[in-house]
């Protein structure tokens, strides 16, 4: 979502005619956009922003992100950072912030261009195609982005989180969920086809619950010591209000209309979350001919205490039945192809025993996912697990992870091994002749040996000659 937010941000600088430094000790400006869902991330940003503050003292700091709006950071980096503000306010804090320095600032001409270059933006704003719709307040997602990749591209189409596990900082962060209009979302995808894009990647935090109507919103309150937002369990079973055949109201609807837009694409998205992954939902994303075959699914903890505590909205035992639907499903609808399961994990969750940590081993012995991302808990300023004592040591956690990994490396293996001599669409992420790297639809990493020129960004046919435990090889079929 950084991601994509990013390339919004440079789409909006260069309509204001504000170019990319070649080198960021000659920037003026240097706009971070920061995650703080772990500690390590934040660590990062203060170590870069100190450098550059100390090494280039004229150029403004400007911090977004998750971090811009936590208080003891503002006030830790008072004296570094020229602007702290909320990517939703992005627009408008920037456009004010570049009038504020323009006179005393090595940049004020390209300011002065600029600012009236954003007069002009807003005109034809508010004549034809609003900023900001009735139903969308967060402006920055309908400006158009500058793609950092020509075959694949990003589209959120909502932001913001209504669930409030207890270790994240995303509502407090972002907000509560916003959908985009489905109109907004169809338009760029179809200009992102025309252009050759081969991959679409929809983008959300809880990326099923996409509903583009307006829904009661809860408070951080139902978030806070486990406590859950009684119509948010299983939520996902509830039903929308349909006015007419073929509007989109939710997800699946979304995914189905997207699918039917002609071209030769695939369609991705994440991240899911279980408590919304209806019957409906399954149906259609092991169905859809674009959708690939490709599921991650978090499921965090396979203890229910500790599911509870994290004020996940599931059970281990409706997390286990939603990835037996989910293999039932692809076996019905896609018996020919491979899918890919993955997930998502915090190890020493606090109170995490051995015996919580074996559930969560036997999840992923069971589910035989191809891939996990791990995260060792860091406790979070303003979350509700913030107040627990986080009492399993760094050591331990590394311990976990590496337990839990090498639970992982055996099942992508053996999965990887259903590949060997057999041929699979690939597209081409980068390389040059002699080796290109890609990934196929279930989204793992192929190396490809071939003396052909300039296939970067091609979708190709590749017959796998030997598999690994985190990628395959192959040749051009
Ligand atoms: Fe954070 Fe939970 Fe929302 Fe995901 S679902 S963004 S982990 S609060």
């Amino acid at each position: 979502m950084n991601v994509s937010d990013s390339e919004r941000m440079a789409g909006f600088l260069e309509a204001q005619k504000i170019q990319p430094a070649k080198d960021i000790t000659k920037a003026n400006i240097v706009i971070f956009n920061t995650c703080g869902v772990r500690k390590m991330a934040e660590d990062r940003a203060y170590g870069q922003i100190h450098n550059l503050w100390k090494n280039n003292p004229q150029t403004k700091i400007v911090l977004t992100g998750c971090l811009a709006n936590r208080k003891d950071i503002q006030e830790k980096l008072k004296n570094k950072v020229a602007l702290f503000c909320e990517i939703k306010d992005f627009m408008q804090e920037l456009e004010n912030f570049l009038l504020c320095h323009s006179e005393r600032s090595p940049y004020s001409d390209e300011v002065e261009e600029s600012t009236n270059n954003h007069r002009q933006l807003h005109h034809k704003a508010d004549s034809s195609t609003p900023l900001c719709s009735a139903q969308n307040d967060n402006c920055y997602l309908t400006v158009t982005p500058k793609y950092a990749n020509s075959a694949q591209a990003y589209v959120p189409i909502m932001t913001g989180c209504n669930n409030f596990c207890s270790y994240c900082v995303v509502p407090y962060a972002r907000g509560r969920e916003v959908s985009r209009p489905a109109e907004e979302i169809l338009q760029e995808i179809k200009k992102l086809i025309k252009s050759g894009v081969k991959e679409i990647t929809l983008l959300g935090q809880n990326v099923n619950s996409y509903e583009p109507l307006p829904s009661p919103q809860p408070s951080p309150e139902y978030g806070r010591g486990g406590k859950m937002f009684p119509s948010l369990l299983y939520s996902g079973e509830m039903s929308r209000t349909r006015d007419r055949e073929g509007d989109v109201v939710n997800f699946s609807d979304l995914l189905k209309t997207i699918n039917a837009i002609p071209g030769d694409f695939w369609i991705r998205f994440m991240t899911p979350h279980p408590k919304d992954m209806t019957a409906e939902l399954i149906e259609t994303i092991t169905s859809l001919e674009k959708v690939c075959e490709a599921v991650h699914l978090p499921i965090q903890s396979g203890d229910d205490t500790i599911l509870k505590n994290m004020n996940r909205h599931y059970t281990r035992a409706h997390y286990l039945q939603l990835i037996e639907k989910i293999k039932n499903s692809f076996a019905k609808n896609k018996p020919e192809k491979i899918f890919a399961l993955s997930s998502d994990i915090i190890v020493g969750f606090p109170g995490e025993t051995k015996v919580q940590l074996e559930k969560t081993a036997g999840v992923m012995r069971r589910v035989q996912y191809d891939m996990s991302y791990f995260g060792q808990f860091s406790p979070r300023p303003g979350t509700a697990a913030f107040k627990l004592k986080d009492n399993i040591k760094k050591e331990e956690k590394v311990r976990r992870e590496k337990y839990l990994n090498e639970i992982l490396a055996a099942s992508a293996l053996k999965n990887n091994q259903q590949y060997l001599g057999k041929t699979f669409d690939v597209l081409v992420d980068n390389g040059r002749a002699g080796k290109y790297f890609g990934h196929t639809r279930t989204l793992k990493n192929v190396k490809i040996k071939t003396s052909q020129k300039k296939l970067a960004g091609k979708l190709l046919e590749v017959r796998i000659t030997r598999v690994n435990t985190w990628n395959l090889e192959g040749r051009l079929a």
